[in-house]
């Protein structure tokens, strides 16, 4: 029996290590792919366990599907107390409260339709699975700012279903006085498009098309390892949100798509990454940067990318949000010091200790030079 408590068998049995027992490795099995896992129910999402499965030990890659999910599943428990367990069981509550009740306007906009949703630019970027893929993806982005990419992505006449599916959402909630969540602690207008039944439909969206983008640019930040996401709408204009203090988001990677309609203001201005350590360091000049929204184009950056948003001064703007996570990142972070890779600030800060370095090593040698010639 292996020292770590796992038995591998014949037949494809694997027996379950004690709780103590239960680990990960700490790196991916980069070949190995991973099960679906989108048909069992559990307290955690599907993708989540497909993304944990390539660090798994050896002798389990292979075993059982459900041995596999129960193995990852006890692991998942340790990391959520019970108080966490019962959050989400009341929010799946929640969700399914509106779902049974709410008549959608379009039922098309539920499930993803990439020739209807996306402007063909986007579309022919991603759509074949071949070795030019990232060359696609990387002619239709342009890079306004370090970090902040911006692309032409969604057909105007999706835009105005989104945004009429949205209104007739409020006018639901008006008429049965429904108490409604809203999408984060600093938007008092909003709703979250996966608590009325797009949860699957973004998860698509993430899925097939946003994590190719974020593992180009972003995986630093785990970008090659989403697992979850959090999607909602957020309107400013008269009778709504004005403007957003400066922020970051509870996300890897952000996904930010204006959606209409007419409006004045409401630029984005971004002060650079940071780490929790950093977070209220100086902006460096060349991180400062405004980005106006223009209905139908998105950007996607870091979500430790700072930055707020200033008032929209005439008309009504609406954009659409994804926050993606990555379990893997999270967990890994947990171990990590400084964040030279992407935090502005950790990266100034180890660019001082080398010029330090090397000012002592110069120092050190010219004092030995001096030495023998004495
Ligand atoms: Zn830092």
């Amino acid at each position: 029996m292996p020292s770590d408590g796992t038995l591998p068998a014949g037949n494809g049995i694997v027996q379950l290590p004690t709780t103590s027992n239960l680990r990960l490795q700490s790196n991916p099995w980069q070949n190995h792919n991973p099960d679906s896992y989108e048909d069992l129910q559990s307290e955690f999402t599907p993708l989540l366990f497909s993304s944990l499965e390539r660090y798994l030990p050896q002798n389990l890659l292979n075993a059982p599907r459900g041995t596999k999910h129960k193995y990852m599943r006890e692991i998942l428990r340790r990391y959520s107390n019970e108080g966490d367990r019962n959050r989400v069981q009341k929010h799946r509550e929640y969700r399914e409260r509106i779902t049974s009740n709410y008549q959608p306007l379009y039922r098309s906009l539920y499930e993803l339709n990439a020739t209807t949703f996306f402007v063909p630019s986007f579309i022919n970027a991603f759509m074949v699975n071949d070795n030019n893929r990232d060359e696609r993806i990387k002619s239709i982005m342009s890079q306004p700012a370090p970090g902040v990419y911006a692309f032409d992505m969604l057909q105007p006449r999706f835009c105005e279903m989104l945004l009429a599916e949205v209104e007739n959402f409020e006018k639901w909630i008006c008429e049965t006085n429904f108490k409604i969540m809203r999408p984060n602690t600093m938007n008092k207008f909003g709703a979250v498009l996966d608590d009325f039944g797009m949860d699957s439909m973004l998860d698509n969206l993430m899925e097939d098309f946003i994590r190719h983008i974020s593992k180009l640019f972003f995986s630093d930040v785990g970008g090659y390892a989403l697992d979850s996401h959090h999607g909602f709408v957020i309107q400013y204009g008269f009778n709504r949100d004005t403007d957003l203090g400066f922020h970051v988001d509870d996300s890897e990677v952000t996904l930010n798509v204006c959606l209409g309609k007419q409006f004045s203001g409401g630029e984005l201005y971004f002060r650079g990454v940071r780490c929790d350590k950093h977070m209220n360091a100086e902006a460096l000049p060349e991180e400062i940067f405004d980005y106006s929204h223009v209905p139908g184009h998105a950007i996607i950056h870091r979500g430790r990318h700072r930055r707020g948003a200033r008032p929209t001064t005439a008309g009504q703007r609406v954009n659409l949000l994804l926050w993606c996570r990555s379990s893997v990142f999270r967990e890994l972070r947990k171990h990590q010091t400084d964040f030279v890779s992407w935090c502005g600030e950790c990266q100034q800060k180890m660019r001082e200790r080398v010029h330090q370095a090397v000012t002592a090593k110069r120092v050190k040698l010219f004092r030995g030079q001096e030495e023998s010639a004495s």
